[in-house]
C-alpha cells in the first residue's frame, strides 16, 4: 500500500489545500495530513483546532485520508507512519526556492522518502492561508476561499468575518 504524507501548517485549511489533497488521492492509496506543531511560528488556530477543522472536511473519505498533528522532523514522521512520499503544492515561482530547500534537506535526511510536487490549479494559485486569514480579519467574503466549517471557525476568531 502506497502511503504519502501531506504536511503543512494549514492555518487555516483552504480550498487550495483541498485541491492538492484530492489530486494526491488519485496517486496514493492512503494520505496522512500532517499538521505541523511549530512553536516558532505563531498560528491563529491551535494544532487541535486545525486537526478538527480538517477532520470535518475529510469526514466522508475517512477510509483513505487521516489527519494527525506532529512535531519534530518530517522524515521521522514519514517513517513512523510508513509513508514513502511527501506531497507539496507549488503555486508560483515564489514557492520554488523554499520548496527546493526543504526537498534537499529531506532527501539528505532520508533516502526512503520521495517528495512529489503538484502544481496548484490556476484558480487557487493566488490563495494562501494568510490571505484567507487577512480577508476574514477585515470582514471580506471568504466563501470561495475556505470550506464552510473553516469559515465558521474563522468567524469565531474574527466575528466581523460573517458580515
Ligand atoms: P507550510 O507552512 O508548510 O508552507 P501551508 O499550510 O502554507 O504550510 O502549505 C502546505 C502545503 O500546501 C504547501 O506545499 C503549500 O505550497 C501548499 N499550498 C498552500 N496553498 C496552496 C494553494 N492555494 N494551491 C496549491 N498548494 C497550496
Amino acid at each position: 500500500m502506497k502511503v504519502a504524507v501531506y504536511p503543512g501548517s494549514f492555518d487555516p485549511f483552504t480550498y487550495g489545500h483541498l485541491d492538492i489533497l484530492k489530486r494526491a488521492t488519485c496517486l496514493f492509496d492512503h494520505i496522512i495530513i500532517g499538521v505541523l506543531e511549530n512553536p516558532s511560528k505563531s498560528c491563529l488556530f491551535s494544532p487541535g483546532e486545525r486537526v478538527e477543522m480538517i477532520g470535518e472536511v475529510i469526514k466522508d473519505w475517512e477510509e483513505n485520508i487521516r489527519v494527525i498533528h506532529f512535531n519534530g522532523l518530517l522524515v521521522d514522521f514519514c517513517k513512523k507512519v510508513g509513508a514513502c512520499a511527501i506531497i507539496r503544492g507549488l503555486r508560483a515561482v515564489s514557492d520554488y526556492e523554499y520548496e527546493m530547500q526543504m526537498f534537499s534537506v529531506n532527501s539528505q535526511l532520508s533516502k526512503d522518502v520521495e517528495t512529489v510536487f503538484l502544481m496548484s490549479s490556476p484558480r487557487y494559485s493566488f490563495l494562501s492561508s494568510s490571505i484567507a486569514r487577512e480577508i476574514a480579519q477585515y470582514g471580506g467574503n471568504i466563501n470561495s476561499l475556505v470550506p464552510e466549517n473553516v469559515k465558521e471557525m474563522l468567524i469565531e476568531k474574527f466575528p466581523q468575518a460573517g458580515d
